[in-house]
C-alpha cells in the first residue's frame, strides 16, 4: 500500500490520482487524500491467480466493487459467481466477501464503501442545473 497524495484542493474540492490504472499494484485508499465525507474509495489489483488474503465483513457499510480489468470469481458468504471487466457488485454489510483473479492479466478494481441505506436523493432528484459561466 502506498500513500496517495493530494494533488490540489480548494474549499470545496480535492484532487488526487493513483496514476495509470495499468501500472498500479496492491491496494490504495483515497479518503485521506480527498477528505471525502460520504464514502471511502479504494483501488485494488490482484495478480493472476491471487485472491485477497482474507475474507472480511463490515459493521455498517456496504461496498460496491467495479471491475476495471481482468476477470475472476467473487464470493459472498457461500455464493460464488464469475466477474469480469465491467462487472459491478454491491455487497451488503454483515456478510463475508472476497474476490480472486483467474485471468492471465491482473484484475484491477475500485471499491466504494458507504453507510448502508444512507443514500437519499440522487442524480437528478439531488442535482440542480446552475448558471455558472463555463471557463473550461
Ligand atoms: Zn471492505
Amino acid at each position: 500500500m502506498s500513500e496517495i497524495k493530494t494533488i490540489n484542493s480548494g474549499n470545496k474540492f480535492a484532487h488526487t490520482s493513483v496514476g495509470s490504472l495499468s501500472s498500479i499494484e496492491g491496494k490504495h485508499f483515497i479518503k485521506e487524500a480527498t477528505g471525502a465525507t460520504s464514502c471511502e474509495i479504494s483501488f485494488g489489483t490482484l495478480p493472476s491467480g491471487a485472491a485477497v488474503p482474507f475474507f472480511h465483513s463490515h459493521k455498517a457499510n456496504e461496498e460496491n466493487y467495479i471491475i476495471l480489468s481482468g476477470s475472476g470469481k467473487f464470493q459472498v458468504d457461500d455464493n460464488i459467481f464469475d466477474i469480469a471487466e465491467g462487472s459491478v457488485i454491491r455487497v451488503s454489510a454483515d456478510c463475508d466477501r472476497n474476490l480472486k483473479c483467474t485471468s492471465t492479466e491482473p484484475m484491477t478494481y475500485i471499491c466504494i464503501q458507504a453507510k448502508e441505506n444512507s443514500l437519499g436523493d440522487y442524480t437528478m432528484t439531488d442535482a440542480e442545473i446552475t448558471e455558472r459561466r463555463n471557463l473550461l
